[in-house]
């Protein structure tokens, strides 16, 4: 089997209400992401899906268009698309980083993988330990009343785990949030809190030191990436597990956080970490650490989604929680059927070839600005 053309599209999809982020991140009103196909010859067709979304990723779209059309397609054209650790290595031998452009065609190989197999995703990595997993909702930033209606709404739906947005408000008020939804919901939901990166290291420990004693998962990516140094001491006196998000995209930053004894969890995202193969690596070094992972996700579509359910069905050190697997749930429209596989805030893992999901053509084509073809 060989890889003979190779497609690229770039698809903006606006939010079904904006969705206010930490101070780095201001509000977020659309989605972008880059959506692959991978042809070959016998005319099986893979998806993939890199989510680039600046300055949460180093990674713009069009930086990941250039790799593809310049760097990665080239090389993978001829290529057998089953030899996916191969087609890593070249990868990694021509372009250094590039995270989000390789995932994107590494999740379009597991996928032809699975269909020239007949085998899910899933079934490729292991087998999967649970068929269905919950999901969790995400709130952005609020008060304390718009986070009690919002999770009342959405409990409703069924839902019972919450990531609360923060880095945007002054910590006293972020305090404020948690005592007002642990004083509300007490034991009914539980919740964790993700700064994404909104704060220093004086203000994570006064949020640590305010909510001691208020049951909070854990506290995600407290600090800026770039102080990944102080996370260690941050998490000496912590008073919540604490994860790493933006801080562990590669493998060395996993094995740097794991070996410092920084961080309790990782937040896997399957394009920020570079597909299916490196974020299964990342989660693999977490394992041997005793670090759990939280199935993350950015604003993606149901390709990204697909692999990262097929991943956490596989995955032994899944958090026992509920994951990351509402994205298509925030877009206006998705460019696939992954929201099929959702019923009452559970995710169904799939058990069709590859990763069981589906392109929208007429979706995908109206959501498109610019399309790359590498043949
Ligand atoms: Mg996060």
């Amino acid at each position: 089997m060989k890889v003979t053309r190779i497609e690229a599209h770039h698809v903006t999809l606006p939010l079904v209400a904006p969705y206010k982020l930490s101070r780095r991140y201001g509000t977020v009103t659309h989605a972008q992401a880059v959506i692959t196909r991978v042809m070959t010859d016998d005319g099986l067709v893979g998806i993939g899906e890199a989510n680039p979304m600046p300055p949460f990723t180093e990674e713009t779209w069009g930086g990941v268009f250039a790799a593809l059309e310049h760097h990665l397609g080239p090389l993978l054209l001829g290529s057998d698309p089953r030899d996916i650790l191969g087609v890593n290595q070249r990868f990694d031998a021509a372009l250094a980083g590039n995270l989000l452009a390789k995932g994107s065609l590494d999740v379009a190989l597991w996928d032809l993988l699975g269909k020239s197999l007949g085998a899910p995703v899933h079934r490729l990595l292991g087998g999967a330990l649970r068929d269905r997993i919950p999901l969790l909702w995400p709130l952005g930033s609020g008060t304390p009343a718009e986070d009690a209606e919002r999770i009342q709404e959405k409990m409703g739906e069924g839902y019972r785990t919450f990531m609360i947005k923060m880095g945007a408000q002054p910590i006293e008020k972020e305090v404020a949030r948690c005592e007002a939804i642990s004083g509300t919901f007490g034991e009914e939901i539980r919740y964790n809190v993700d700064a994404n990166q909104g704060w220093d290291l004086a203000q994570a420990i006064a949020f640590m030191d305010g909510t001691a004693g208020i049951p909070i998962d854990f506290v995600e990516q407290p600090l800026p990436r770039s102080a990944s140094w102080a996370m260690a001491p941050l998490r000496a006196r912590a008073t919540h597990p604490i994860s790493a998000d933006e801080g562990a995209q590669t493998l060395q930053d996993a094995a740097k956080l794991a070996s410092s004894h920084a961080v309790d969890i990782f937040s896997l995202k399957i394009s920020k970490n570079g597909g299916i193969t490196r974020a299964r690596q990342v989660a693999t070094v977490a394992n041997a650490f005793g670090i759990r992972c939280l199935m993350n996700s950015m604003i993606e579509c149901g390709v990204s989604q697909a692999a990262a359910l097929h991943l956490g069905a596989a995955t032994p050190n899944l958090l026992d929680s509920g994951q990351c697997f509402m994205s298509t749930r925030r877009l206006s429209e998705d460019v696939t059927n992954f929201g099929d596989l959702i019923t009452a805030a559970v995710a169904r893992v799939p058990d069709t070839p590859g990763l069981g999901i589906d392109l929208v053509e007429e979706s995908l084509r109206h959501h498109t600005s610019e399309s790359l073809v590498v043949s």
